[in-house]
């Protein structure tokens, strides 16, 4: 992906072209600490007796995006759009099916042939200084701490897997921690069971700092929590951060927790980043239809829009098989003839018209643009020709469709076929993935 890819679809607006380089060098950013480049994650589903892969979850499916040191970048999206999966791939928990993660060495400590090796290809000495400052804090505190173990244990498990620590020097290292996050000598032999939500939390967060990493990926650590101990538990993460000069990967559903927490955000849909900017910029002023539909569903975050609208309706279509064109176009507000329409939608958009697809007997494609609808009858279908061109669709995907002719018992359509949406550098340090001018 480089610089003239993007689409460039006749009747839309042309926005400034410019990908983001694939190479994490180019930044020229002493200050970025982080880079993430062109990362997918793709994972195979399998089915039958005999488990043959049968298609792809495209979980992750081609992100970049800088971190910058001693920042917070707030990654959002609604359930499933793949934001814990791309953390894990940060984190080094998770190995990309393509792309890289690249940490760079801007300190000097670290070890020689980091600068700018994706982690995945890191070995020795290197691989172990990602995985140190590279740490991870989970939403779900009772499964991501061994039920089992004491606190000492759990928190003092990286010092003594890494041989740092051991005996009571361990036990006064895992002290010191837990002071750090507002607990105490009095919880090291307890058990996960024993505590609050927060307190849970506040173990995890503990055990993260062990190895004094430079980065820490946070998967929505207060969404589980209740709304005062959640101000409790951001408020210790902003103090780590200032204290410690950490750089959090903030992931979460909630957009005033992102708000307070993050200076710039990274906006998902459906593996893909849909917009990307300065926190207050994004919210002020947000270009992709996605962020503002994201920003009128939640009503709690102050002046996000015109309260009486609606907010995102529908559900998040297949990862396995992602909307042609914009992916958020099957539910985008202002969809234009260039988002992508594609056989598939005239399936589901008509779908729950009674009778429509009653008689339907196959769907012939010659590919996502094109296709024949065989029916068993031809009022059937010159019924589906005709409601191509009613109410039942929007203006926007009639006006997509090429060509459709009815012979016999088949209908035949063709939309203009358009590539996909690629992100595009807009002005101000934004980043938006839309047809659509600013
Ligand atoms: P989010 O954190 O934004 O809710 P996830 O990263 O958890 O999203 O999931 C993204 C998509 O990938 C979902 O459709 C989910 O079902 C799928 N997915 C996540 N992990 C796996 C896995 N290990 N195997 C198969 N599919 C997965
Ligand atoms: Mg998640």
């Amino acid at each position: 992906m480089t610089a003239s890819q993007a689409s460039e679809p006749a009747g839309a607006a042309t926005p400034a072209t410019r990908e983001m380089a694939d190479d994490p060098d180019t930044t020229g950013d002493e200050d970025v600490l982080l880079s993430v480049r062109n990362v997918a994650k793709h994972f195979p589903i399998r089915e039958g007796v005999m488990q043959r892969v049968t298609g792809q979850v495209r979980a992750v499916d081609g992100v970049s995006f800088d971190l910058r040191r001693g920042t917070t970048l707030g990654l959002v999206g609604e359930s499933g759009c793949g934001k814990t999966t791309l953390g894990r791939v940060v984190a080094g928990l998770e190995t990309p099916t393509s792309g890289g993660v690249y940490l760079h060495d801007s300190t000097g400590h670290s070890p020689a042939g980091l600068g700018s090796v994706s982690i995945d290809r890191l070995q020795g000495r290197a691989a172990r200084y990602f995985r140190r400052n590279c740490q991870m804090v989970f939403q779900d505190s009772f499964s991501s701490l061994n039920p089992r173990h004491l606190v000492r244990d759990i928190v003092g498990r990286p010092l003594k897997v890494h041989k740092e620590a051991s005996g009571t020097e361990l036990t006064e290292r895992v002290v010191e921690l837990l002071e750090q996050v507002g607990l105490g000598r009095q919880h090291l032999y307890r058990f996960p069971h024993q505590f609050s939500g927060g307190q849970r939390q506040r173990i995890s967060i503990a055990r993260a700092l062990a190895l004094d990493p430079e980065m820490i990926v946070l998967d929505e650590p207060t969404s589980a929590l209740d709304v005062s101990v959640q101000a409790q538990i951001l408020n210790l993460l902003h103090r780590l951060q200032t204290e410690r000069g950490l750089t959090y990967l903030f992931i979460t559903h909630d957009l005033a927790v992102v708000r307070h927490m993050a200076s710039e955000i990274v906006v998902m849909y459906l593996g893909r980043v849909a917009e990307a900017g300065p926190t207050e910029a994004l919210f002020a002023d947000p270009i992709h239809p996605y962020t503002r539909a994201l920003l009128r569903s939640s009503p709690d975050v102050a002046g996000a829009g015109d309260a009486t609208m609606q907010g995102l309706e529908g559900n998040v279509p297949d990862p396995a098989r992602p909307p042609m064109g914009c992916r958020f176009h099957t539910r985008c507000e202002v969809a234009t003839p260039a988002c992508g329409w594609e056989i598939d939608d005239v399936i589901n958009r008509l779908e729950d018209v009674p009778g429509m697809f009653d008689e339907l007997v196959g769907v012939e494609r010659r590919s996502r643009f094109d296709a024949d609808l065989v029916f068993d009858d031809d009022t059937s279908a010159h019924r589906l020709a005709d409601a191509l061109e009613g109410a039942e669709v929007p203006v926007s995907m009639t006006a997509a469709i090429e060509t459709v002719s009815v012979r016999e018992r088949a209908v035949s359509i063709r939309f203009r076929e358009v590539p996909e949406v690629t992100l595009t550098v807009r002005g101000g340090g934004r980043r938006a993935a839309c047809v659509l001018e600013d």
